[in-house]
């Protein structure tokens, strides 16, 4: 199986992000048609570069025997988690705190600097687009 977008196709491995301690990785179905890079409070201070997916298309796996499981970091407006890997924390992804609440209409970021770089680095598909805030809490 790979995943193609105009010009370029990418392997499931292309496809992996993990964390630096290897604990935590996900999957994606389609390589990022667009980055963004968030300027607001809390992302600009991570230095984060986010890919957004629905959530049932992003495939979180911490390695089993571990027993543990990502940490998370919730902003004062309590929309979203900000989930860590609890050894090397690395920021992972966020994730709506309720699934049904429509501020975040299903969908969830992904950290694709977990990806392997030339990914996201030399994608030439893929727009980068830059946010500028809002102030968030
Ligand atoms: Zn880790
Ligand atoms: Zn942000």
């Amino acid at each position: 199986m790979s995943f193609t977008t105009p010009g370029q196709d990418f392997s499931p491995k292309d496809l992996t992000g993990t964390c630096h301690c290897g604990l935590v990785s996900y999957a994606l179905e389609t390589a990022p048609k667009w980055y963004s890079e968030c300027k607001c409070t809390l992302c600009i201070r991570y230095g984060v570069l986010w890919a957004y997916y629905p959530v049932e298309t992003v495939h979180v796996r911490t390695k089993a025997d571990s027993g543990l499981d990502t940490q998370t970091y919730t902003r004062k407006d309590g929309i979203l988690g900000m989930h860590f890997c609890p050894t090397c924390h690395n920021l992972i992804f966020w994730k709506g705190l309720d699934p049904n609440d429509p501020r975040v209409e299903g969908e969830m970021g992904v950290n694709v600097r977990l990806l392997p770089r030339e990914v996201w680095e030399k994608n030439p598909n893929a727009e980068h687009r830059v946010t500028e805030g809002p102030e968030e809490p």
